[in-house]
């Protein structure tokens, strides 16, 4: 491998670096929720900048973090992390973030992708930099709180104080991050990885594969329930033995009929013309082509991403999935994501 890996731990952060500041959080959606009630719980000072009277500012409030308007949180902060979605920020950011900012701040984001695509051109005498978790925010917080942690990622674009990257290990750890890994990346990196990664393989990849793998069982004739077990319930159980000791532990689990099937069946699905898409898709994270297209239809008023999401939302697997959820014994006890909450 030509990459070395360098790994920094909660021993290797000094948590004076973000314990001597204010920290803004603006946003309390997935990841704001998740970022500032571990900020918190680690000691830091933190508030949330947010639409007052708005939905956030209410599941912040009732939390017990404290809210400012988003031009008081830049204001009164010595770090601002903006967590409000991507595709609002460069307005955001213009209207009421870089009117309130001063020289020496530090302005943070969790993805590169305003900052990489030059959506977002802070003024130099600003410090830019990153803490990316490697998760979604609600497992930050479900991590955190078990003792452990999202592996997260930093980089620094630019530096007029000279210690932007001590300030990113510091706020990583204190997200938790430290126990279990934080590794230096560049904005171009993480940004063009991660497009990549929840369109190929994490989201696009594994809702398409669900979904077709249980059209194909339901338009054969097999019962829906039958086939959600299979082709989504099961999907998680499999998952946690990837993530936890790799493909070869699964392999080492699953029966020698699974594992056959596996080997010879599973690139007849994902075959080279799959990959060769994927090839494809990276090219058009690379060159900015999907920036621009994903821009042009929030400026438009999202009217295929509404579509989309609704016709997700009314087929059958969500409507078996529901069903079958509810017969389970422990029900939503565990449940980490709770939309009235956060
Ligand atoms: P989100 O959609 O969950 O939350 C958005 C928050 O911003 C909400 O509080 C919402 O009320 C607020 N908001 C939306 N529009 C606003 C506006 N015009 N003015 C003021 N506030 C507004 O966002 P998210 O998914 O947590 O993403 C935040 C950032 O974190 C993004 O840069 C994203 O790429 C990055 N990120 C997200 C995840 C994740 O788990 N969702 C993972 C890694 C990185
Ligand atoms: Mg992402
Ligand atoms: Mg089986």
């Amino acid at each position: 491998m030509t990459h070395e890996l360098k790994v920094y731990m909660d021993s290797d952060t000094d948590k004076s670096k973000i314990l001597d500041k204010k920290v803004a959080v603006i946003g309390y959606g997935s990841q704001g929720y998740g970022q500032s009630t571990c900020l918190k719980d680690s000691g830091v000072d933190v508030v949330i900048g947010a639409r007052l009277g708005g939905n956030s500012a209410k599941k912040a409030e009732a939390e017990g973090l404290k809210v400012m308007s988003i031009e008081d949180a830049v204001k009164w902060a010595d770090l601002i992390q903006i967590l409000i979605p991507d595709e609002v920020q460069s307005k955001v950011y213009e209207e009421q973030i870089k009117p309130n900012m001063r020289p020496g701040q530090y302005l943070m984001f969790a993805h590169g992708f305003n900052i990489h695509f030059k959506k977002i051109v802070p003024p130099a005498d600003v410090n830019v930099l990153m803490v990316a978790p490697k998760g979604p925010g609600h497992t930050v917080r479900s991590e955190y709180l078990a003792g452990k942690g999202v592996p997260s990622l930093i980089a620094v674009y630019q530096d007029p104080s000279g210690d932007s990257k001590e300030v990113a290990l510091a706020y990583a750890s204190a997200i938790g991050a430290g126990r279990a890994g934080i590794y230096q990346t560049s904005f171009k990196e993480e940004t063009e990885t991660d497009l990549f990664g929840e369109q190929a393989v994490l989201c696009g990849g594994l809702s398409a594969l669900i979904t077709a793998g249980f059209e194909t069982l339901v338009e054969a004739g097999y019962s829906p329930y039958m086939a959600y077990f299979e082709c989504l319930h099961e999907m998680k159980l499999i998952v946690d033995l990837v993530n936890q000791g790799g493909i070869s532990d699964m392999r080492y689990s699953i029966s020698n009929t699974a594992e056959w099937g596996d080997l010879t069946i599973g690139p007849r699905i994902i075959t080279p013309a799959v990959k060769d898409e994927m090839k494809k898709v990276l090219k058009e994270i690379q060159d900015g082509t999907f920036a621009n297209e994903w821009m042009a239809e929030y400026n438009s008023g999202m009217k295929k991403f509404k579509e989309l999401e609704k016709k997700g939302e009314e087929h059958l697997i969500e409507k078996v999935g529901q069903e079958l959820r509810s017969k389970f014994a422990w029900k939503d006890a565990d449940k980490i994501i709770n939309r009235d909450k956060n």
